[in-house]
Parts: C-alpha cells; sequence; structure tokens
C-alpha cells in the first residue's frame, strides 16, 4: 500500500528515529534538575532551541516547545486574547482555518468575545482588504493559515503582515504554519508575524511535538501553568528527546525545501492531469501548494472514491485527517461555494519528499482505473 496522505502525518526521517531512540536511553535527565543528567538534558534543550530559531531566522528565546500545532494554536489565539483582553475582546479570523484555531475562537466567543469570521472566495481565499477591512478599536487578533490542509490554497500572509504593521501595530498576527513549512519560504520577521505554529510530524518528525513563535515583546497568557517551563509560558517537564528530534526534522525541513517543492510539484502536476482526465472530477485544488492535490465527484461519495482507490493501492483522505471520521461536508469547500454534495466528497492526495517517481505512476494509473470503475457504477446507478 503506498502512502499519500502527508498532509495528515509524515514517515518520521530515520535519523530522527535514531536520535530519539538513542537520546531516551541515554539522556533521561530533567533540564530543570541541577546535577550532570539535568545540565545535559538542559544543553540539549537549549541547542535544540537554537536549532529551530536558526531554521526560522528568529531569536532562539522567541520559541516555545509544545505538544504539537494544536496546542501552539490554542496557545497563540487564547493565550493572545486572555492576555491583552483589557485591550479589546475582538477577534478576527478565516472561516477555512484548522479546527484547532477555528474552535480556540469560537470557544472565546462563548466567553464573551466577539469573532468576525471572514468568508474565503471561490478559490479558498482571503484578501488583505478583507482582513483590514474587519479590524475595530478593539480587535487584538488575527488569526489567517499560510496553506490550507485541505486544498493547499496559500493565503497573502506578506500582505495581510504589511497591511497590520503599516495600518494596526498593536494588533496581533498569528499564522498556522503547519502545511507551509518547508515547502514554501517563511519570513516571519519580514512579513510581520507575531505568532507562527507549526508542527513536529507534519515534516518528517516527532509526534506530539510543536512549537510556537512568539515575537519578543508579545506576551501571552500561559494555558498550562506550574514549574515555569518555556519562559512561563508551558509548564511541564519538557520532553527533551522528542524535542531535539523536532529540531532535527525543522533544520532538514527548512535545508530541503526548495529540493522538496521541486520534485514534488512535479508529481501534484501529473496527478492533477490524471484527475482532469475524468470531466466529472472537479478539482479543488489549484497549483499553489507543491504538496496537495483535492477533488470531489458531485454524485460520489468520498468514502467510495477512497476505498477504490485503497483496494487499488493507494492510501489518501477525506478532508482532514482529524474531520476524516465527521459526517459533516468540509466546511472548507462549502465556504469556497462547492456544493452540498461535492464538499462531502473531497479526496485529498498529499506528497511528500519519500516517494519515487514509480509510485506516482502506480497512483496516476489507480486514479485512471478508478475513474472507469466509477464510470461502471455511475451507468449502473443511471441507466
Ligand atoms: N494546523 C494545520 C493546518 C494542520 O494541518 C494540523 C494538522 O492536521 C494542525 C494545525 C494540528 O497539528 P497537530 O497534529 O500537530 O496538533
Amino acid at each position: 500500500m503506498l502512502y499519500f496522505d502527508h498532509a495528515a502525518t509524515t514517515p518520521p526521517y530515520e535519523e530522527v528515529v535514531e536520535t530519539v531512540a538513542e537520546l531516551m536511553r541515554r539522556h533521561y535527565g530533567n533540564p530543570s534538575s541541577l546535577h550532570k543528567y539535568g545540565e545535559e538534558a538542559g544543553q540539549l534543550l537549549k541547542r535544540a532551541r537554537e536549532v529551530c530559531a536558526a531554521a526560522l531566522a528568529v531569536k532562539p528565546g522567541e520559541i516555545i516547545f509544545t505538544s504539537g500545532a494544536t496546542e501552539s494554536n490554542n496557545l497563540a489565539v487564547k493565550g493572545a486574547a486572555l492576555q491583552y483582553a483589557s485591550r479589546g475582546r475582538h477577534l478576527v479570523t478565516a472561516v477555512t482555518e484548522h479546527p484547532s484555531v477555528f474552535e480556540s475562537c469560537r470557544q472565546l466567543e462563548q466567553m464573551g468575545y466577539e469573532l468576525t469570521v471572514l468568508p474565503v472566495d471561490e478559490e479558498g481565499h482571503v484578501s488583505a482588504e478583507q482582513v483590514a477591512a474587519a479590524i475595530r478599536k478593539d480587535t487584538v487578533l488575527v488569526s489567517i493559515m499560510h496553506v490550507n490542509n485541505e486544498t493547499g490554497r496559500i493565503q497573502p500572509i506578506h500582505e495581510i503582515g504589511a497591511r497590520l504593521k503599516a495600518e494596526f501595530p498593536k494588533v496581533l498576527f498569528h499564522v498556522d504554519g503547519v502545511q507551509s513549512f518547508g515547502k514554501l519560504p517563511v519570513k516571519l520577521k519580514d512579513w510581520g508575524i507575531d505568532l507562527f505554529s507549526l508542527s513536529g510530524h507534519k515534516i518528517r518528525g516527532t509526534k506530539g511535538t510543536g512549537l510556537l513563535y512568539v515575537r519578543e515583546g508579545v506576551k501571552l497568557s500561559p494555558l498550562l501553568t506550574g514549574g515555569g517551563q518555556e519562559f512561563d509560558l508551558r509548564a511541564g517537564t519538557e520532553n527533551v528527546p522528542l524535542i531535539v528530534g523536532l529540531a532535527k526534522a525543522v533544520r532538514m525541513a527548512a535545508e530541503g525545501r526548495e529540493r522538496f517543492a521541486a520534485a514534488v510539484s512535479g508529481w501534484r502536476d501529473i496527478i492533477m492531469e490524471a484527475v482532469r482526465q475524468n470531466p466529472a472530477l472537479e478539482l479543488n485544488s489549484g497549483t499553489e501548494a507543491p504538496h496537495i492535490v483535492n477533488f470531489s465527484h458531485p454524485a460520489m461519495k468520498a468514502e467510495v472514491m477512497l476505498h477504490t482507490l485503497e483496494l487499488l493501492g493507494a492510501a489518501v483522505s477525506t478532508k482532514s485527517a482529524c474531520s476524516s471520521r465527521l459526517a459533516e461536508p468540509s466546511r472548507v469547500l462549502l465556504a469556497m461555494g462547492r456544493s452540498g454534495n461535492a464538499a462531502s466528497g473531497g479526496i485529498r492526495i498529499s506528497f511528500g519528499d519519500s516517494h519515487t517517481a514509480d509510485e506516482i505512476r502506480q497512483l496516476a494509473l489507480a486514479i485512471q482505473e478508478m475513474t472507469t470503475r466509477l464510470k461502471t457504477v455511475e451507468r449502473r446507478l443511471f441507466e
């Protein structure tokens, strides 16, 4: 079975697995301890922070390690809203955000905050104008993702950040960069980003790891209080082996970004062409992110297509992994104006740098074969 669900999670690099295993065996000290074991663990943690900071071109003191991007997003959105509540209680986000941002905003709404949810156009984009028009005197945070996890659509982060910094310098700008880091250029300082989330397991690192970049000078209210770890922003003994594994993956993703994008976007184009061969299939993705293809069949359930592809040897996704067990149509595809059927029928194929050209050929053939089988089913249904 070939794995084409890299936007859900990725196979960790062998180097990452080996490093984590080695550290778990040998460096189990608590970085807060004062003896040699603690000091060694503390050094590893410090080094991991430096490596991540270098990859993002920021300062080590601006990196907070978390359990993943869900936590990073929760900490960014709720931490900023709670910290700056005296400044205002209005937040701006987009309808296509990942649930970890969207539901954090909704939770704040239930606590009395006001939320503006920006619609997107039929390609899934918001504009800097829309964001600027939504800002009020009491707006504290704008949270817009870089690359959408279902469709690969890219938001104009650079323009939004520039507009916010020029016209509304007090409004904080959070970006969920989970699907963009390691795939596209990311310039936190140049783009006016105050908070940036990424996840270890989407870049061939370890599950249960992530980080949040918090620009120097920005304060957050911690979600986990206790021993004061992570600059008082995230209490709990740091998982040093996994954090070092994360740092390794972050470095490899940053260094390999251009190679990744060149290889993977070629494969994406081959698969988009295979999808276009069947006029009944509607592409929901464009040629924006290098690693995601999303399509629907207006009359065919996504599960039928997914299981047909699975029988043909290819593991793909319906919607995003975290919502693929929910029966509702995709919020993202509905927001792009797709019909209820098409929004329920989205198939996401996502690539990584572990594939070979031969695997891509096999996937293209599987899509062709799926198309033939679906036509037979359609004929049986409608004749
Ligand atoms: N944000 C986006 C865009 C994602 O794709 C994901 C993962 O599905 C997350 C956040 C959550 O990441 P994690 O699995 O590390 O909590």
